[in-house]
């Protein structure tokens, strides 16, 4: 089996060599990630520039690119064969709700599912430093289950993992998408020339608690697992809009 590993917190992200460790038992590893950090560059692709692939090791490759850069090199000339599987992380920091929006470490594994493999994006709730080896070890078993059972087309799972003392997570929950409670500002700041300069900011997230989605199951402590299909079609809405009569 081979198994393309990216992510977009970068080549140097300590979780890739945990995750490469890990899923070593499952087959060969690849990993082609982004040559610094990538996060929140979303779906983003490198059109208006040439970028390169440097190769470290074998199997270890950067892109001075995005993590969806990083997923189209490998599918499409860096490796011989498409991917078994595609996992994405493991994200130094959360990737829920409305996030997965931005986050790409959620893109990458998207474009993996979009190209046509079965992919995962995973991410740890928490920005302190630590080793992911557990967490990895969580993502190799579900790999395997992933391998075993199969997704259907177009379909990706995004996992987050609370971040607690491993005999403290007390299992898996399957999961929605949960909501976020926007309060992001626009501070405005003036520079030592006069002129003014923007920070996008605003106090850490704020979640909808509403029980079943991603966000209540890693704040009550669950591992979850939620399904994602890339068809964003509103389908009651079809209906809906199509009662509005449109005319051109
Ligand atoms: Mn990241």
């Amino acid at each position: 089996m081979n198994i393309l590993v990216t992510n977009d917190d970068g080549i140097l992200a300590p979780a890739l060599r945990a995750l490469r460790s890990e899923l070593a038992a499952l087959g060969r590893v690849v990993v082609v990630a982004p040559d610094r950090d990538q996060s929140a560059t979303s779906h983003s692709l490198t059109l208006h520039r040439p970028f390169r692939i440097h190769r470290h090791e074998a199997d270890i490759y950067s892109v001075d690119g995005t993590p969806t850069d990083c997923v189209v090199c490998a599918w499409y000339g860096l490796l011989e064969a498409p991917p078994d599987l595609v996992i994405s992380g493991i994200n130094h920091g959360p990737n829920m709700g409305e996030d997965v929006f931005y986050s790409g470490t959620v893109a990458a594994a998207i474009e993996g599912a979009m190209q046509g493999s079965p992919a995962l994006s995973v991410s740890l709730a928490t920005r302190e430093l630590t080793d992911f080896v557990a967490p990895a070890s969580f993502v190799a078993r579900l790999a395997r289950r992933v391998m075993e059972r199969g997704l259907p087309r177009r379909r990706l799972l995004n996992v987050n993992i609370p971040f607690r003392p491993w005999e403290e997570i007390r299992g898996v929950a399957v999961t929605t998408l949960g909501s976020r409670v926007y309060r992001d500002t626009l501070v405005r700041k003036v520079d030592p020339r006069g002129r003014d300069y923007y920070w996008i900011g605003g106090e850490d997230p704020v979640w909808d608690p509403r029980e079943g989605t991603d966000f209540n199951a890693v704040h009550e402590g669950w591992i979850s697992v939620t399904p994602l299909k890339l068809d964003l079609t509103d389908e009651p809405a079809v209906d809906t809009v199509q009662e509005w009569n449109l005319q051109k």
